[in-house]
């Protein structure tokens, strides 16, 4: 199975201080034969200025390639946050430049950040907020298709304020497959977000995830660790192969200017 990354960022990044470069020697370091840098991008995003400086970003990239030609490949990706209200902007700004590869993510819902200590969580069982993040990722699957793997289905596991923060999965057991059918329906992949891969019961949710995402006839899976720095002394990548694997997929997928490599 491929060595690869394709989730990780830099300071191109609103929350990410790392240099590219450091992101670069440590994979290298790591034995990764392949990196994606996936910068974020959103359309109004609460609290924060998550705006990509495309043209920086590409200029940085085409020239880490050049320095590492042989001892890694290095695709220039992108984050981009779903919301329905700016489809129109989203679709223009993911299909104006020439990315490699598009990761889909919800890390808001109408200006509410899924994250520590803010509103989404506030008043909710865990049962709902869980609930109402898999009915918002179906509607975005539903409305956007410029993106070619959706990321951290488990993203709204991170930041609740439950003592078990992880998903429940045969609570969900109806709409993760309807998001499940909708990804192999319009061609989507499916992300292993190695984020939160310290428990094992988040490695039981993506189990899971991958064998409804088999049985649907899902082909395109991709993996990364959402590294924002460069350290890799806690990356699972190798936990994330295996489980792919035993889910009957004999590689991991990457791309080139948006199109699956062989
Ligand atoms: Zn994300
Ligand atoms: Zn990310």
């Amino acid at each position: 199975m491929r060595n690869v990354d394709y989730h990780l960022h830099s300071y191109f990044s609103a929350d990410s201080e790392e240099n590219p470069r450091n992101q670069v020697l440590e994979a290298i370091k790591y034995g990764l034969e392949e990196i994606c840098f996936t910068e974020h991008h959103e359309f109004h995003f609460p609290g924060l200025s998550f705006n990509l400086d495309v043209s920086a970003y590409f200029d940085e990239i085409q020239s880490l390639q050049k320095e590492f030609e042989g001892k890694i490949k290095i695709k220039k990706g992108l984050e981009i946050g779903l919301d329905s209200r700016f489809k129109e902007e989203i679709d223009l700004f993911v299909n104006e430049h020439d990315f490699d590869f598009v990761i889909g993510s919800i890390h808001e819902i109408d200006d509410i950040e899924v994250y520590e200590d803010t509103n989404y969580y506030k008043n909710k069982s865990k049962i709902t907020a869980h609930r109402e993040y898999f009915e918002h990722l179906l509607e975005c699957i539903d409305t956007f298709k410029c993106f070619d793997s959706l990321g951290h289905l488990d993203y709204v596991a991170r930041y609740g304020p439950y003592q078990d923060k992880l998903i429940d999965y045969d609570k969900f057991e109806g709409i993760i497959h309807q998001i499940i059918k909708k990804l192999v329906e319009n061609g989507k992949g499916i992300e292993v977000n190695t984020r939160l891969f310290q428990f094992p019961k988040a490695q039981i949710f993506y189990q899971y995830l991958l064998t409804e995402y088999a049985m649907a006839d899902g082909k395109i899976v991709t993996l990364g660790t959402d590294n924002h720095k460069a350290d890799r002394t806690l990356d699972r990548i190798q936990e994330a192969q295996h489980l792919i694997q035993s889910a009957g997929f004999s590689e991991i997928s990457t791309f080139s200017q948006r199109i699956l490599d062989k």
